[in-house]
């Protein structure tokens, strides 16, 4: 885990919803614009390289040290899954423990989680909001198609799907493009589609009006930063 923290949920159909967020160490992809790369580069995020228990950010807990420190935060009873990307884990054993609790996972939908976990059933899916934000060509990633179309599928059944895309203003045709591919290609429902401005600092999310525009004439919905427009690139918050 690299860190365990309260906030207002920044992005998606949840902005504003107090929470407690925990970002799970490791992704399997490299994105050139990643905006956590603390979680997967130790460049980023130096280490002790003589002791690797000392001057890291992460550390490993067990699932009840976990639990115990979500529930530090007693008044909240939103979690925020998020990563690098949290798929890397099994997260239905968080849910058993923290039953009163409910949730969201970012995930970057590469991975598919009940094939990659014993304890993920399908009927699990239905104890998560899932909010997947597939990287491609703007993020200098190739898509996991037979991922993609599992979560495109899941949205069909599931209310609790969206999909995210980042979005440059200098490249806002073909990342909106890819949003597009995105739902021809997996049937995603167009209004589970948000389109997001890149960047982390505050003057990257003010005034975005070509972002307004594009997603009212074309039917996605757009996320602000709150985090971000609150903050700037604090990390933590
Ligand atoms: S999927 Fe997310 S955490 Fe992983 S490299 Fe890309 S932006 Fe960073």
């Amino acid at each position: 885990v690299n860190e365990v923290y309260p906030c207002l949920q920044g992005e998606g159909a949840n902005v504003g919803l107090p929470s407690v967020l925990v970002r799970f160490q490791i992704c399997n992809l490299r994105c050139t614009w990643c905006d956590t790369p603390y979680t997967h580069t130790r460049a980023s995020d130096p280490v002790d390289a003589a002791d690797l228990s000392k001057g890291q950010k992460f550390k490993r807990m067990a699932l009840e040290e976990l639990v115990a420190e979500i529930q530090t935060h007693a008044s909240l009873r939103h979690l925020i899954l998020s990563g690098g990307e949290p798929t890397m884990h099994n997260l239905v054993p968080i849910m058993d423990a923290l039953k009163d609790h409910t949730a969201e996972v970012e995930t970057n939908g590469t991975r598919i989680p009940h094939k990659e976990h014993a304890g993920f059933a399908i009927t699990d899916y239905a104890r998560f909001q899932w909010n997947v934000s597939p990287k491609g060509n703007n993020a200098g990633e190739v898509w996991n198609r037979d991922a993609l179309a599992f979560w495109g599928e899941l949205s069909r059944s599931h209310p609790a799907v969206f999909f995210k895309f980042v979005v440059r203003q200098a490249n806002a045709e073909a990342d909106v493009g890819e949003a597009e591919s995105c739902v021809a290609a997996f049937g995603v429902p167009r209004d589970r589609v948000m389109l997001m401005a890149e960047g982390t600092s505050v003057d990257s999310q003010v005034g975005q009006t070509w972002l307004h525009d594009i997603c009212l004439a074309r039917g996605f919905r757009y996320t602000p930063r709150l985090h971000v427009l609150l903050f700037g690139p604090r990390r933590g918050v």
